[in-house]
């Protein structure tokens, strides 16, 4: 793998987190292709000594020119490809996105790569400058990154009898029918699933009613569960 080299190697991906250090580096979570999450460092950076525009902002997708020495990388340029500029003047959507960001620091391994999950990041950022509804986006990203990882939970047949659920019960980090599930407590799931597996265009600036918001909210914490099957 060309990241496991000296010298200089690309890679397109979006940062996640900037750290300034006390002696003024500064020090990027990077997500990127092929190489999975990796922190990138500028020596200097914050002092000024080296200028790279704004470009080392987290929220930021571009490509990424690094010089790998004795195991470090460090950041020679960015070539910013889309900054998601009008997002970041969205209060409730820039808090979404920065909970993915750290998400995506606690539940992904240094340095393996995870390619799936760019685009659902990406799509889902996109959703939300787009103004729909931060719980709803939320659920959808949730939801598919858990499938990146292969660790969602089926939205569409009880995981135990196959049968179709738009009304489950939750159960051993999955959905089962009302059946299956008989005495626990019923979720309706069909907003859910609307918003999980509609295309980017049914539902790029769609709101959701108080109700709808509730339904996603009674459904979005099952499913972060599933995370822990990771640990
Ligand atoms: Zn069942």
């Amino acid at each position: 793998m060309s990241d496991q080299r000296q010298g200089l190697h690309k890679g397109t991906g979006v940062i996640l987190k900037r750290d300034i250090s006390p002696e003024g580096n500064i020090n990027l979570l990077c997500l990127l292709r092929e190489k999975g999450p990796i922190w990138v460092s500028l020596p200097g950076g914050a002092k000024g000594k080296v200028r790279l525009g704004g470009s080392t902002e987290p929220m930021i997708w571009g490509e990424f020119s690094l010089h790998r020495s004795r195991s470090r990388d460090y950041l020679k340029e960015v070539e910013v490809k889309q900054d998601f500029w009008k997002l970041r003047s969205m209060p409730e959507a820039l808090m979404t996105s920065f909970r993915w960001f750290r998400l995506l620091g606690d539940v992904l391994l240094w340095r393996q790569p995870v390619d799936e999950v760019l685009p659902v990041l990406y799509w889902s950022m996109e959703l939300l400058e787009s103004g729909s509804d931060p719980i709803g986006v939320d659920l959808r990203f949730t939801w598919r990154l858990l499938n990146a990882l292969g660790i969602a939970p089926s939205m569409k047949n009880c995981d135990y009898c196959g049968a179709d659920i738009s009304c489950g019960v939750w159960r051993d980090n999955g959905f089962v029918c009302v059946n299956c599930g008989d005495g626990d407590k019923k979720l309706d799931l069909s907003i859910s699933i609307l918003w999980i597996f509609s295309p980017q265009s049914a539902i790029r600036g769609k709101k959701l009613s108080l109700e709808a918001r509730n339904s996603i909210l009674s459904v979005k914490p099952l499913l972060v569960e599933n995370f822990k099957l990771l640990s």
